[in-house]
Formats: C-alpha cells, structure tokens, sequence
C-alpha cells in the first residue's frame, strides 16, 4: 500500500495526521510499548499507522516531519485498540436502563421490551444513532448490532443507520419462525432478501464496513427448519463474503425446559400469540440440550451465539467442534441471574476448549442506572474484578476475538502498521509500568482504572465521521 505523500482534507477541520505520546500501550498478542507513540494517517478510508514504538522510533518517520502533523499528548494514559462489542441491541437504546426482578421471569422481562421498543423507522434510527454516540464515548468501533422486528417483521432501518455511523460491523436483521408463524415468516424472507442484498452490495467498497446478516432469535421462536433457511439468506446477503449468523442461545431456563420438553413459559407466550402448533413437537421436546438441538445448524454455518449461560462440557464441545463463536455479556448475565440456574459462566472452559469467546453488552436495559456509555470495557473490568481474569484474555475478548466472531481482520486490532479499527486512551491511576513494557501490567492499570476512555479515532473516514472531534479540539 502507498502512503505516501500524505493526502489532504482540504475541506476538513479534521487533522489528516496525528502522532499520539502516550504512557504506553498494549493489545491482545502481548505485544506492549512503555512509553508508547503512534503515528496515524486519518486521511485514509480507515485510520492507518504509519509507525509505532518508542518515541525515538516514532520521530524517525519521514511523516512525523510533516507541518500537518498534530500532536497529542496523553502521557497519563495507556492506548489500548479500538473495542468490539459483539452482541447488543442499539434500537433498544431508547427504552434506556431498567430494573428487572429476576424471580418474575424471563417472559416477563421480554413483555416489557415488547411494549416499550420503538415501533416506527425514524424512531428506530434515532435509537441506533444515540446507541452509537453511547458506543463511542465507550471506545467501541466495531459493533454485533441485534435489529429487531417490531410487529414480526424483518426491519432494515437499524441496519441502515448503523452503516452510516462509520463503525465495522454486522447488522443481524431478526426474526421469529416457529409453529403457525413459521410460514409466514419464510415467505417474508424470501420476499425480503433478495432486495436486501442488493443493498448490502451497492454500499461495499473492498474495506470492512458494517454488514447485514440475520439472527434467529433463539431456539424457542424459530424452528431448526427456518435456522437452516437463514443459512441460505445468509450466503445471498454475504454476496461471496463469509456468511455469519447471529443467535440466542442456551439464555435461560425457559429456553432449556422448552427445549427439552416444549413445556414451560415459552410454549405458554407461543400459545398465547396462536402461534403453537402441535408439529413444534417433532423438533422439540426430546430432551436436547439448547446446543445440541441446534448442534447440525451451527456445523453448516459461522454462528455468534449470544450468552450461552446454559454450558454442559457436551455444549462446549459442540461449539468448538462447529467453530461457533460465543458473545458473552457478563453484565446482562448477572442482570438476569443467570448465575442461579446455572452456575458461573464457564466462559474460560470455552476458551480453554478452543472456543473465541467474545464479550458483549446486550442492550442498555440491562446495564446500570444512569449509564453514559455502552462499552465492553465495563464488561472486561467486571470479568477482572469479580473473577480475577488476566488482563490480556480480557482485552482478547473485548478486541481480536469479537473482530473474529463478527468476520473482521484481528490486525484492525493491533498496533501494527497498517489499517486499525480505531485507538482509545485510558488514564491510569498509578502508572508503575512507565519504562517497563510488560503488557499485563499495562492492560491491569487500564482495568483498574475508573477513567473513562477517550476515543482517539475510529471507524471508516476517521476524520470525518464524529470519532475525530475530539481530536480536532485538541488541535495544539
Ligand atoms: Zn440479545
């Protein structure tokens, strides 16, 4: 790739080139730098560096002479890349926290989510882009986007906003397929698809960008048969490109009776909607595990599965034997006290058996009061703080394996030269690690740190979409 000479905004208060001075920095391959900078090209479609070490090395570059050239000092601060957030709900963001009482029930809580998401498309665009102002004040750039279907049907719109923020990522249009809805829904998709991907081809441009797919939503509102026509959809919309679905799956204890036995609250709500039909019983209610009733979809497919609570070692074999990825939301988890069905999350025996655990937030109903960002970082510190998890698994998950789970190069993710997702910085309470490169110790200051991060750059057009603004104030 030619990156030289340095192209210009002629048009754009944004600075075509920064060089970041920063305490230190770190990313998931261990790979660290104390004190650290970074010299980045914003002028290109995705923010690329152009050299990064010591500072000595840094001021070597031919570009770290440029009279473009815009310094940012955060000697206070350690650079982490650019986070990934592989499972949320962005048009849920209007909806805002809201507590939930556990013992009244999953079926309950969806209720709830039922009356109060938003109905409209302008409606549903303007929660996705303040979810994306949320995501961004939270560091994250590249987003595993649930767009719901309001009314049952595939919507587009939250798609659609999405792209237009600048992030990488997936848009996983969902939907409901089971007993007398499932035809239904079929024939929506087989009218809906084909247009939806000529859309998708009309808007990419070779680099990553922000993708469609479709996510059934869970094993006790689609049948396997609709999981496997979602296969099909899936390869039209990837026109060529990997093909990746999203899922609920093995959530909660509704989900695992229903299931085994098609008995419990979830065939209770199916009934209620006149959606029950006895030949549910020919795919349910053999007493399969959530997993491996689904375990000959996933092994056609790439699948992000959202949660996976519900883990026997059979489970987790099956989802590294089918190479499916798991979104983990520790705060959603807890939210829901998933803990007392079934135990801690066995996310680290996932790891250990060879399973890309990704973290995501869920959508901002279930993350705390008053939150201000919807950021995976909040979730690596929790993982850190209740269960000791070392540092640099807990960047992995929140960075390199998300990018793998959501089809995107974990290099975007690196402090290597070339394209990257995005840089944020995080002051840091007692930085004992200056001088001293060890990556764990780096990453452990960041996680202990209150500080909230500071998105340097992110996303495509860097310099121009809203990730560059606080950049451009800080123009010395
Ligand atoms: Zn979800």
């Amino acid at each position: 790739m030619n990156l030289s000479p340095i192209r210009t905004h002629h048009h754009s208060p944004f600075p075509a080139l920064i060089r970041i001075d920063a305490l230190g920095a770190v990313d998931a391959t261990g790979w660290a730098c104390s004190p650290c900078s970074v010299l980045v090209d914003l002028s290109a479609d995705v923010g690329t560096v152009l050299a990064v070490g010591t500072p000595e090395q840094v001021a070597a570059h031919p570009a770290a002479k440029s009279p473009e050239l815009v310094c940012l000092r955060r000697d206070r601060a350690v650079l982490i890349p650019g986070l990934v957030n592989a499972h949320t709900h962005l048009d849920l963001t209007s909806v805002g926290p809201q507590p939930h009482d556990p013992s009244r029930g999953f079926v309950d809580w969806v209720e709830m989510v039922r009356r109060s998401r938003p109905q409209e498309e302008a409606d549903i665009a303007l929660a996705v882009r303040r979810g994306i102002e949320l995501s961004l004040a939270g560091g994250v750039v590249a987003i595993g986007d649930i767009a719901g279907a309001p009314g049952g049907r595939l919507n587009p719109a939250a798609w659609r906003a999405a792209r237009d923020s600048g992030l990488f990522g997936i848009s996983f249009l969902e939907f409901f397929a089971i007993g007398h809805g499932e035809q239904r829904a079929l024939d929506m998709l087989d009218r809906m698809i084909p247009e939806l991907a000529i859309e998708a081809r009309a808007c990419r441009d070779g680099g990553p960008g922000f993708e469609v797919g479709l996510q059934p939503h869970a094993p006790n509102t689609v049948a396997r048969s609709a999981y496997r026509r979602a296969i099909e959809h899936t390869e039209t919309l990837a026109g060529g490109g990997q093909p990746i679905l999203s899922t609920h799956l093995a959530e909660t204890s509704e989900e695992r009776q229903f299931v085994a036995h098609g008995t419990g609250p979830q065939r209770e709500m199916l009934e209620r909607f006149g959606l029950w039909s006895e030949a549910i019983l020919n795919d349910v209610g053999q007493s399969n595990h959530p997993v491996e009733h689904l375990s000959e979809v996933l092994a056609q497919a790439r699948f992000l599965v959202a949660h996976v609570n519900d883990a026997s070692d059979a489970a987790i074999q099956t989802l590294a034997r089918t190479r499916t990825c798991v979104a983990y939301c520790p705060r959603a988890s807890a939210y829901f006290a998933a803990e007392r069905s079934f135990g801690p999350h066995r996310y680290r025996d996932m790891l250990r058996a060879g399973v890309p655990v990704a973290l995501g937030t869920d959508s901002i109903i279930n993350l705390p009061a008053g939150s201000e960002r919807i950021s995976t970082l909040d979730e690596m510190r929790m993982l850190f703080e209740r269960d000791g998890l070392d540092p640099l698994t807990a960047l992995a998950m929140g960075t390199t394996h998300g990018a793998v789970a959501l089809g995107l190069a974990p290099e975007l993710f690196q402090f290597i030269s070339g394209p990257m997702a995005g840089i944020l910085a995080i002051e840091v309470e007692s930085p004992d690690s200056v001088g001293c490169p060890d990556a764990t110790g780096l990453m452990q200051s960041v996680l202990r740190s209150r500080q909230r991060p500071e998105l340097l750059f992110g996303g495509k057009k860097c310099g121009e979409t809203g990730i560059a603004r606080s950049v451009g104030t800080n123009r010395a």
